[in-house]
């Protein structure tokens, strides 16, 4: 599935927030997990830690390495977010029109 970004920027009502999790889990860490390591500290030494409870579309990860545990989103922009996925594109246009509007402020 290559065309991940599209669909997701025309908000599809298809496209559920555990389908958007799951494509960042696959772009992420790979078909099968194969290029799962941990953010924390690189290891491969990780092993599947249950679902996220809020958030039962996100999976978890220990890492017995460090011992820290993370999720699909750990170190994306949605690790912190409370809002689901799917309202993001729209809001991520909203911030870079801002953006552009402060900076073209600032030259004045
Ligand atoms: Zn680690």
């Amino acid at each position: 599935m290559m065309g991940f970004p599209k669909t997701v920027l025309s908000l599809n009502p298809e496209i559920t927030d555990e389908l958007i999790v799951e494509q960042i889990r696959k772009l992420r860490f790979g078909p099968e997990l194969e290029n799962l390591k941990c953010p924390h500290c690189g290891s491969k030494n990780v092993h599947k830690y249950g679902k996220m409870h809020n958030r039962k579309y996100v999976q978890r990860y220990y890492c017995k390495n460090c011992e820290k545990t993370f999720n699909d989103l750990t170190g994306t922009i949605l690790e912190k977010c409370r809002l689901t996925p799917r309202p993001l594109p729209v809001l991520h246009r909203k911030l870079l029109s801002l953006e552009n509007s402060q900076r073209s402020s600032s030259r004045r």
